[in-house]
């Protein structure tokens, strides 16, 4: 088997973790494995080598910013190297530059382009562990560049699309995948097998297990990705193509999502006449607002309720936008709500089963929560609720919808 294995920062955070990361490589290797490892900075180093450019300017240079925090890595993948020497294992460390990992010029949020792959192939014949240094690219010009926070996710899947190795995982500080947050609800459970669609969604939602561009690229490419903990053993959430490894368990919804940091606007009694949504809206995008959800109400005498959520962060700005336009549309006036949360359903199995909606609906209807808004995708369902009530929402779906995880039986 070809293996790419990527190991955040908490994994190789110093010496006696970084001596795990080895250990485990050579396991696999003693399989028979070929291994590509890529590697994030050390814990906390990409923000400290951050806060060192902040210090002498808001602004710095994004050029050099990138020859600045690309060097995280490069000190991660050497001392990985010399670790794995020293355990008698034959390994090589490689920078971006040195595969040849093609990226755009676009600093400090670079695309790649095109993997030369010819020189860590040719290692890995030789029988060596390549060590890569994740985040990191070069353009066309021979400039250093970074891949966006997060970036070596997208390092590893890459690679791996590049080599078609047979998976790609991905070492981190939590275990796998979980049907919701487990700090919002303790029945939590770890998914065994999540598809890209469904990750793409929850990694969206708040799920902040990889890097979303890492995701879209295995879609693309079909790379498995089986995201796994550094600390322990376990058998990890494994996100692939829906169906590629079908279980028998039939899982309508993968997960329950909470998202408490939205705001809601209400453009009041808009005059119900064509175009009005449209200057609306052309306004929040002209100042680059990202609008959410959409509710537009029956209209009463010629007049209809308009309301929407966009970020907390954008929301008094957005505010102040739409207070104008009530004025230039003859509109009745503008009310803001910062106190809701959005609670979303997310599952493949939505597509072919009838009746998820309305069991939502029911769910939180018997639970005394209003819902103030509804949004719909194919495989998302997303009810805005007070935030009071947004906790309570994700337990009683998470249980609702079958994903509590069983409780521990007593001993007879
Ligand atoms: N070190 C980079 C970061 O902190 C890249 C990564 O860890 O994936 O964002
Ligand atoms: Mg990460």
């Amino acid at each position: 088997m070809l293996v790419v294995q990527k190991y955040g920062g908490t994994s190789v955070a110093d010496v006696d973790r970084i001596r795990n990361v080895a250990k485990r490589v050579i396991s696999y290797r003693e399989k028979g494995d070929k291994v590509v490892v890529v590697l994030s900075a050390m814990a906390g180093e990409t923000d400290k080598l951050l806060n060192l450019a902040y210090s002498i300017d808001k602004f710095p240079d994004e050029r050099e910013v990138d020859v600045l925090i690309s060097t995280g890595e490069q000190v991660s993948s050497a001392l990985l190297a010399i670790m794995l020497k020293n355990m008698l294992c034959d390994a090589v460390s490689m920078q971006g530059h040195q595969v040849r990992i093609v990226t755009d010029s676009s600093y400090t949020k670079a695309r790649i382009a095109t993997i030369e792959k010819d020189r860590l192939a040719a290692e890995l014949d030789k029988g060596r562990v390549v060590v890569v240094s994740g985040f990191q690219g070069i353009d066309e010009k021979g400039d250093i560049t970074t891949l966006g926070r997060g970036g070596s996710d997208t390092t590893a899947v890459a690679l791996a699309a590049a080599l078609q190795a047979d998976i790609c995982e991905i070492y981190t500080d939590v275990d796998g995948v979980y049907t919701t947050d487990p700090s919002v609800c303790h029945k939590a459970r770890r998914l065994d097998k999540i598809s890209y669609d469904e990750m793409l969604e929850m990694a969206s939602l708040g799920a902040k297990v990889l890097q979303i561009r890492s995701v879209e690229l295995a879609k693309k490419y079909n790379v498995p990705i089986l995201v796994k903990t550094s600390f322990g053993d376990g058998p990890g959430t494994l996100v692939c193509k829906e169906g590629a490894t079908m279980s028998m368990e039939k899982v309508v919804i993968a997960g329950v999502t909470y998202n408490k940091n939205e705001a809601k606007i209400v453009v009041r009694k808009v005059p119900d006449k064509p175009g009005m949504a449209a200057k609306i809206f052309t306004a929040l995008s002209d100042a680059k607002i990202v609008v959410d959800v959409i509710v537009q109400n029956v209209s009463k005498k010629d007049k209809t309720d308009i309301t929407f959520t966009v970020s907390r962060t954008d929301a008094k700005k957005a505010y102040k936008i739409m207070e104008e336009m009530a004025k230039k549309i003859g509109a009745a006036g503008v009310s803001i709500d910062e106190d809701i949360a959005k609670v979303s359903i997310v599952g493949s199995g939505m597509i072919s089963h009838a009746g998820i909606a309305s069991k939502m609906f029911a769910v939180l209807a018997d639970e005394g929560i209003n819902i103030k808004a509804i949004t719909t995708s194919e495989i998302k369902l997303s009810c805005v609720v007070e935030s009071k009530y947004g906790q309570l929402a994700v337990q009683s779906l998470h249980k609702a919808f079958g994903l509590d995880k069983e409780e521990i039986k007593e001993e007879m």
